[in-house]
């Protein structure tokens, strides 16, 4: 289950743009495995909640939206609760790179979903 959608998440996050120098892409789901809210991240949309944790760990450069904050803020307004979030990290290549959240989005996971499980892609070789 959570390596399948580490795979999607992969595959998605390598259809966001190629200039991007991260490309990253996040899924949430519930219990069931069904996709609530899905999101890659951003070089120009920043958002309140972003902003928030960023500055909370001293990164204010880290304002724009991450796809782990996008994808929770877009799945908590399904109402529906959220078990797993699941991320993939690709380079410029495609290929699988380790796609753990940064301080600013781990931070923000913990502090405000303590009970949703995350998961992340591995370079091949880890
Ligand atoms: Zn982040």
């Amino acid at each position: 289950m959570e390596i399948d959608l580490i795979t999607l998440a992969c595959e998605r996050a390598a259809l966001l743009p190629k200039e991007h120098p991260v490309r990253v892409y996040a899924i949430a789901t519930n219990k069931r495995g069904q996709i609530l809210a899905e999101r890659g991240n951003s070089y120009h949309k920043s958002h309140p909640i972003q902003k928030k944790w960023a500055m909370a760990v001293f990164q204010p450069e880290r304002e724009f939206l991450h796809a782990e904050v996008s994808a929770m803020i877009a799945a908590l307004k399904t109402g529906k609760k959220i078990d797993k979030l699941c991320i993939g990290r690709v380079d410029k290549q495609g290929n699988r790179k380790n796609g753990k959240p940064c301080i600013v989005c781990a931070t923000m996971l913990e502090q405000e979903f303590p009970h949703v499980k995350i998961y992340w892609s591995k370079e091949n070789d880890e």
